[in-house]
């Protein structure tokens, strides 16, 4: 049988959040990361509206798009950096509005889409709450969170409410990029730095990171995190950060962890393609993680879904292996029935 092509982080947006980013961009106190986001990717500019277009398309456009490249299937979600920026009713309210959106789209296209809830963790039991819903009324796939909410990490304990209800509905988190939070951000803000070619790895993978060494899946063993862009640079720090681990463990500066950070990463994590295009990286991904834990993204509409379906085709992996990246992989990741 032919390979299904399932690209997993595919972004799109609804107009109001949209427009309520701008709301928040012409305000005051703006997060000095995001206000650069304002100034670029989310500029609304005679540049930026064919990009626009396409993330405010979640039906017959986008499919023609999907056909003209060759994409079987959308995994939508919500994108960057979603509601996170809102305060917590206005947050809770666009995330369930979107949610609600996504899952007509999805209903309507079954064979086509398939998606990611977006949540407010500025409101974790109300996070939690939307994550049971989206799992059990709106037959969504999993949960996507942009990396930091309003500068704080998901590893401090009043967030253990959206893990919880996470791991008991089986929802995957995909812990998707932003720019840097503003207690790092001040040396990205030069040279584009706070952008999706360094600083959005930097940012998520610190994220992830933290998620690790603070024993967040101790507490929840079986809660799964996807990670994006071949995991963020992760995997290939993975020996060099066990290593310096078991130094500080020695010499008394962090405590032990009943597992190596590495054998977490392994446990609890999974990677997706997303924007990375490179044999080598994928090579590397595949020695070091396991063609079981990697699946294929295009990253549309912010990266050529093209070029990322030629890569995956030519890739020099055995056909099982390209058909485990392409779709089995995201079939048994996120319970898809397409
Ligand atoms: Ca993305």
């Amino acid at each position: 049988m032919a390979i299904r092509r399932i690209a997993v982080e595919e972004a799109f947006v609804t107009p109001e959040i949209m427009a309520q980013w701008h709301v928040v961009l012409a305000g005051r106190d703006v997060e000095p990361g995001f206000a650069k986001m304002g100034e670029s990717i989310l500029a609304q500019t005679p540049a930026n509206k064919p990009l626009d277009d396409r993330l405010l398309d979640i039906g017959a456009g986008r499919i023609a798009h999907m056909d003209a490249v060759g994409v079987d299937v959308h995994l939508l979600s919500l994108t960057s950096p979603g509601v996170q920026v809102f305060d917590a009713p206005l947050a809770m309210r666009l995330a369930a509005e979107s949610n609600d959106a996504l899952a007509a789209a999805v209903k309507a296209h079954p064979t086509r889409f398939a998606g990611l809830a977006a949540i407010a963790p500025q409101d974790p039991a109300g996070a939690a709450r939307e994550i049971e819903r989206a799992a059990q009324k709106l037959g969504l796939s999993g949960v996507i969170i942009n990396s930091h909410t309003m500068g704080e990490y998901l590893d401090a304990p009043k967030y253990r409410p959206i893990f919880e209800a996470a791991q008991s509905q089986d929802m995957p988190i995909y812990l998707h990029p932003r720019e840097p939070a503003p207690s790092m951000v001040t040396p990205y803000l030069d040279y584009g730095l706070y952008f999706a070619g360094w600083g959005f790895a930097a940012e998520t993978g610190l994220h992830a990171m933290r998620l690790i060494m603070s024993g967040t899946f101790d507490r929840f063993p079986r809660l799964r995190i996807v990670l994006g862009h071949m995991g963020e640079g992760l995997p290939f720090w993975l020996q060099r950060i066990d290593n310096r681990y078991l130094l500080e463990v020695k010499i008394g500066a962090v405590d032990k962890l009943p597992k190596l950070p590495s054998q977490y990463f392994l446990d609890n994590f999974v990677i997706t393609t997303a924007g990375v295009t490179s044999m080598p990286a994928l090579r590397l991904c595949l020695d070091v993680l396991g063609v079981e834990r990697i699946l294929f993204a295009a990253d549309f509409p912010y990266e050529d879904d093209a070029e990322a379906v030629r890569f995956m085709d030519d890739a020099q992996v055995t056909e099982d292996e390209r058909r485990q990246i392409y779709e089995t992989n995201a079939r048994r990741v996120f319970k898809l029935k397409v």
